[in-house]
């Protein structure tokens, strides 16, 4: 069972300051699992979660998030300038951008931010634009191939492309690109891959830390390079249907405790620190989308018409994502109504269920629509004219706080030059 972090009755309250639809975020369950995660890589001195800025770029956000001791991952211009703003400062920023604009690297230099390299060829672009090699830098690992994880006893398996991925470098690339670094005075190395995106398993980290700490042995033998941190990057998920285990964090933590004693401590690499760029598994759970139904449409389908659409959440529109959703105050109804529930947009794909098995939903029913903490309001544009909504943020003590207000026409029309 999936169960909302806010009640009815808290969120009728809501609804009289606020208009729906809006993003309502939780403090409390993003401030205990960041602490969670720190507490599952307490072990290793180093350790760093960079949260990745895209997934909710909301200032209010990274600097809760600050206030956690997480730093940010960045991979735009305007991410970076955000990120200054909110008051991260050098080492609090990791650089994680491919196909980079040079005046991306510019900024990230400036702000004495950790630059993550994509490709080989950017060592030289990145030399040239700034004139020099930091003295640390990191490089994107790309091992081709497929990416599997055998079924867990859940029955949920890992499986994704690395080799059809445009991320990164290839393992020989990995030896050149760290000599050449060495050679321009780079001194302290990073390694960092993205192998599997949303993973519902307590082995993707494990798994993907043990192929890293196998190539840092290596590279280290190759070229001397000393290396001094392992980025995880993202890709621990989250469980979107009320069917599938959560991950288990201190689980996770253990398991990569586990391959770093076994391969990079004999290897005389102790100090190696531990890095994540967590984007989802932050904050996807901490986030519903609470829209409000306008409309019920019989046709040759059920529909329930209500006043989000993807502008405010594009992933069911987009990849057919499930997003569970409760008809609030009717928690403990049975589900005995099939429905389609349905935005408002010129596209027939702007459903954010299909087929669902609801209460009976009644026109004026609030919705909350979950896990829509990452990738969801970020995500949002402004096709047909529908404007993103607001955000949010539902404190510890009950109370709620504006951290991004709903856009007017007046925000839409802002660019246009009428003649
Ligand atoms: C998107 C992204 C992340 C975060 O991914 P999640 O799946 O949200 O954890 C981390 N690092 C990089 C480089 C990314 O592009």
């Amino acid at each position: 069972m999936k169960k909302p972090f806010v009640t009815l009755e808290q969120l009728l309250k809501i609804v009289k300051d606020y208009p729906t639809p809006f993003h309502l975020y939780d403090e409390k369950g993003i401030r205990e699992n960041a602490r969670a995660l720190y507490k599952a890589f307490s072990w290793n001195p180093g350790f760093k979660e960079y949260f990745a800025v895209k997934a909710t770029p909301t200032p209010q956000i990274l600097k809760l998030l600050h206030e956690e001791g997480c730093g940010v991952d960045c991979s735009s211009l305007t991410e970076l300038m955000m990120s200054d703003r909110c008051g991260f400062r050098g080492g609090e920023i990791m650089f994680s951008s491919n196909d980079t604009p040079a005046e991306e690297f510019v900024l990230a230099e400036k702000l004495g931010a950790t630059i993550n390299l994509d490709d080989i060829t950017h060592i030289d672009f990145l030399k040239n634009t700034i004139g020099y090699i930091p003295q640390k830098i990191s490089c994107r690992y790309n091992p081709g191939g497929t990416f599997t994880l055998g079924e867990s006893k859940e029955g949920f398996q890992v499986m994704d492309n690395p080799g059809d991925a445009k991320y990164g470098l290839t393992r020989p690339q990995m030896t050149e690109a760290f000599r050449r670094l060495k050679e321009l005075g780079a001194e302290e190395f990073g390694i960092h891959a993205f192998l599997a995106s949303n993973t519902i398993s307590n082995d993707y980290y494990p798994a993907l830390a043990a192929i890293l700490f196998r190539t840092a042995v290596e590279l280290k033998e190759e070229t001397g390079a000393h290396i001094t941190f392992i980025n995880l990057s993202g890709g621990v998920g989250v469980p979107y249907r009320p069917e599938q285990p959560a991950n288990d964090i201190a689980v996770i933590g253990e398991g990569v405790r586990k391959a770093y004693e076994e391969i990079l401590v004999p290897a005389g690499m102790g100090d190696v620190a531990i890095c994540t760029e967590l984007g989802r598994f932050m904050l996807a759970p901490y986030g519903h989308l609470i829209t409000r139904v306008l409309h019920e449409k019989h046709i040759h389908k059920e529909y329930i018409g209500v006043d989000a659409c993807a502008a405010d959440l594009m992933r069911p529109a987009i990849y057919g994502a499930y997003h569970h959703i409760t008809v609030m105050g009717k928690e403990d109804a049975p589900c005995g109504h099939m429905y389609d529930v349905t935005g408002s947009l010129c596209e027939n794909s702007d459903k954010f269920a299909i087929d669902r098995m609801l209460p009976k939903v009644d026109i004026g029913d609030l919705l909350a629509i979950h896990d829509t903490g990452a990738h969801g309001h970020a995500m949002g544009y402004q096709y047909n004219g529908r404007l993103r909504s607001a955000e949010i943020l539902l404190c510890e003590d009950g109370s709620t706080r504006l951290m991004r207000r709903a856009e007017t026409p007046e925000d839409y029309f802002a660019t246009v030059i009428w003649e």
